[in-house]
């Protein structure tokens, strides 16, 4: 099978996320709905492009930009007209500052909502940039504009669709990028990072091969996911969820295959995964208590030594006939540590059975490791 249209990070990013939903949308062209966060930002994105496509200067003044906004309102997708005016009055709020803010340093970028299409191993790619500056050293600043939630900068550093303009960019117009940036509008906040390593290049290019090959050979099983199936608008097609058990019987046996292997695939690094955080978390831990420190930093997140306590009890036995005659039985049915502690805890135990359970266990301190971002 022949690619059925070019690749996108968008469409990468989907059948990454599950083939059968690239398949429904991009190869069987059953349309999505519409979605009230994709109309808003569109019709953001299209206002910046009017705001910054000048040929010539003076820019566009506020209330040319505002009447081009209300002029091209994408409405599709808001859940009724107040949400709609709502989003609608965010958007003009989202537009006034950003002029406010930005006709002090206006400049007409070096392109503004740039089309690229590439060839990566022979695989065709397109995609557009919402903005590309040209920096005092000749080198480039590529931006994109977001509507949405923001994002970590961790997140930024390594994010396959800036990677995927840098290389566009760098190949098509033959100049470095120097500089990657996310403009979260809503917020004004820009975050700015170096150009992306030659390693997250790479990567991509070799996903995008293997998206093509894979698309090329019909793989498409689905991938379920609660997270990307809740927003999934083929459910009601989809045979892991449409009448599913008339649906198990007619899942090829390739796809049952498929999903089998990926499901362990995932079981597996899942493990491997908590393996090697609670091999790292114990290292961190006795470097700290060797240390002698409390806390140490890196570069994004710290880490704080904590410790939690739990009662353990090794006379099962007796603590039970301890809580049968107290009449509290029903209250735990077998005497596991969380249940005792659970009762312990309760205002209501009177005070001498809490002390007498106290005697029958020790309370065991657990060290443990606390990361949060700085
Ligand atoms: S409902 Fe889930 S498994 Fe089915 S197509 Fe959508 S994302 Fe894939």
């Amino acid at each position: 099978m022949a690619l059925p249209r070019p690749l996108s990070h968008s469409s990468i990013s989907m059948y990454t996320e599950c083939p059968l939903k690239y398949k429904y949308k991009y190869i069987d062209k059953i349309p999505e709905k519409p979605k009230y966060f994709f109309s808003f930002g569109q019709t953001v994105h299209s206002a910046l492009e009017f705001f910054y496509g000048v040929k010539i200067l003076p820019p566009p003044s506020l209330k040319e930009l505002l009447e081009y906004y209300k002029e091209n309102w994408v409405r599709g997708g808001y859940r009724d007209e107040t949400q709609e005016a709502e989003y609608f009055q965010d958007g003009k709020d989202i537009l006034t500052k950003f002029y406010n803010k930005h006709i002090q340093d206006y400049a007409i970028p070096f392109f503004v909502e740039y089309e690229f299409k590439l060839q990566v191993e022979g695989v065709p790619v397109i995609g557009y940039i919402d903005r590309i500056d040209k920096l005092p050293d000749g080198k480039l600043a590529v931006l994109d504009y977001k509507t949405g939630k923001s994002l970590s900068t961790a997140r930024v550093e390594t994010d396959a669709q800036l990677t995927m303009y840098q290389m566009a960019v760098e190949e098509l117009l033959g100049a470095q990028v120097s500089r990657l940036i996310f403009y979260h509008v809503p917020s004004l906040k820009q975050q700015i990072v170096e150009r992306h390593p030659k390693n997250l290049v790479e990567g991509l290019r070799t996903k995008i091969v293997t998206t093509a090959e894979s698309i090329e050979k019909g793989a498409f099983a689905p991938k379920p996911a609660e997270s990307v199936c809740r927003w999934c608008d083929y459910k009601p097609i989809c045979p892991i969820y449409k009448n599913p058990s008339a649906d198990a019987a007619a899942l090829p046996e390739d796809e049952l295959a498929a999903m089998i292997d990926q499901l362990g695939d995932m079981q597996e690094s899942l493990f491997s995964q908590k393996e090697k955080e609670e091999k790292l978390k114990a290292e961190i831990l006795a470097a700290l208590v060797k240390k002698g420190f409390v806390r140490a930093f890196g570069k994004k997140y710290q880490a704080s030594r904590a410790a939690s306590e739990k009662w353990e009890f090794s006379d099962k036995k007796k603590v039970l006939e301890l809580i049968k005659k107290a009449g509290l039985y029903d209250k735990v049915l077998a005497p596991s540590a969380p249940k005792i502690e659970q009762l312990m805890a309760d205002p209501a135990l009177p005070a001498d059975l809490r002390a007498r359970l106290g005697e029958l266990g020790v309370r065991v301190e657990t060290p443990d490791l606390k990361v949060k971002p700085l």
